[in-house]
């Protein structure tokens, strides 16, 4: 079983999340749709965090309706990462200069990202590719974001 982990929120919103990933443990767009709904519908568009640990268990958080620091409760996390997805439910799927600095931080870490700002709408960073986002929207091909060394955080909202 995957544990339900309490915050100041309540654990409602992520039942539905859970309940997805235990009947097939891995990252569909049934799954992200579930994060997706959590976010805007359940919550009142409140940032939606789960990382998928390297025993495939989930850890659940939201924040605030703006940018949230990637936070990890290290207690019960199996590293390293296999993906941290996060909402953006003002409804635009891209990394932000925090979330790049998150992934550049993590790389070593962590195997995969994903932001998502809508149902279809999302970006996906692999470790394999550090320097980059391939954002999808209505679940295709929309370009790509790229930054370099020392130049993230800039030209970025914060
Ligand atoms: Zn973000």
């Amino acid at each position: 079983m995957t544990k339900i982990m309490g915050d100041e929120l309540g654990p409602d919103y992520k039942v539905g999340i859970v309940s997805t990933w235990e009947l097939n443990p891995e990252i569909t767009e049934e799954f992200l749709s579930e994060i997706w709904k959590a976010s805007t519908e359940i919550l009142p568009k409140l940032e939606v965090q789960v990382v998928i640990d390297n025993n495939d268990r989930l850890h659940i958080s939201s924040g605030t309706a703006g940018y949230v620091d990637f936070k990890v409760d290290p207690i019960g996390m199996k590293l390293p990462i296999k993906c941290w997805i996060h909402t953006h439910p003002f409804g635009s799927a891209y990394f932000s200069g925090t979330d790049i600095r998150t992934v550049s931080i993590w790389e070593p870490m962590m195997e995969s990202a994903i932001v998502l700002g809508g149902n279809g709408h999302y970006g996906v960073w692999e470790k394999f590719k550090p320097k980059q986002l391939i954002i999808y929207r209505d679940y295709e091909y929309e370009r790509v974001q790229l930054w370099g060394y020392g130049t993230y955080g800039y030209g970025e909202e914060e």
